[in-house]
């Protein structure tokens, strides 16, 4: 398996008072994240790229040193332990809910927790097969530019909302949740689907998403907003 971006170099800076109170150096620090796929390297670059919000959380990674790993659900689960492989638990977490036919999420987030709730670990995995196989159902028109809007707004969820609300801290009492599955609440209510769009809406600034290609703003947990959600509608065994 070929991996992407092993790992990111950030640039933090850090101001530090000299003698003459007036000397400034830039600490160069790196993030551990592993991308497995193609597809879910160039969405994360383009999300590092357009969010601020995203680099801030790849920085407060380089500062905790929390790793991640980012890739398809089989890909993740037979990493091998020096590069991060997730244990038997882990593994089937990463690979539950990709059953073909399921309305569920085509992305999670796993982590590895210490006893005392500390994360040691986490891995986003993303169904993109599944996610192409959707998108090129209904037209195969501009399949592979909606697959890269979902794919981008998939890692504003996972990659900004949730990931980053423990990336600093490394503490679950600091996690951003989602809503209750099936509660459709305001997203005032909602952290994740708060940080999401504003996510969304820096994307759309920054990547000059305008028209069709514009992320839509997100105020449920269902899949309306995204594109793999009208090949799902079209899916005989999903009714
Ligand atoms: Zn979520």
């Amino acid at each position: 398996m070929k991996l992407f971006s092993l790992c990111l170099a950030v640039a933090l800076a850090a101001t530090v008072e000299g003698a003459a109170g007036q000397e400034a150096t830039r600490r160069l620090d790196l993030a551990e994240v592993r991308v497995t796929e193609s597809r879910l390297a160039r969405a994360f670059g383009r999300l590092i790229d357009g969010s601020p919000s995203a680099a801030r959380v790849l920085g407060d990674l380089a500062a905790s040193g929390l790793p991640l790993a980012i890739g398809r659900p089989a890909d993740l689960a037979a990493l091998p332990d020096a590069e991060g492989g997730p244990a038997p638990l882990e593994r089937t977490a990463l690979l539950a809910g990709s059953e073909p036919g399921r309305r569920e999420s085509p992305a999670r987030v796993v982590f590895r927790l210490a006893y005392d709730g500390t994360v040691e670990r986490a891995w986003i995995a993303v169904d993109v097969d599944a996610m192409e196989r959707l998108e090129r159902r209904g037209r195969s028109d501009e399949a592979r530019e909606r697959l890269d809007d979902d794919l981008l707004a998939t890692l504003a969820h996972e990659f900004v909302a949730h990931v980053g609300s423990v990336a600093l801290t490394r503490s679950m009492a600091d996690f951003c949740d989602d809503p209750p599955v099936g509660h459709h609440t305001h997203e005032a209510f909602a952290c994740s689907l708060r940080v999401e769009n504003r996510v969304r809406s820096e994307l759309n600034r920054a990547l000059g998403l305008t028209g069709p290609r514009r992320l839509p703003r997100r105020d449920n947990y269902s899949f309306d907003v995204m594109n793999f959600s009208r090949g799902w509608a079209e899916r005989p065994e999903a009714r």
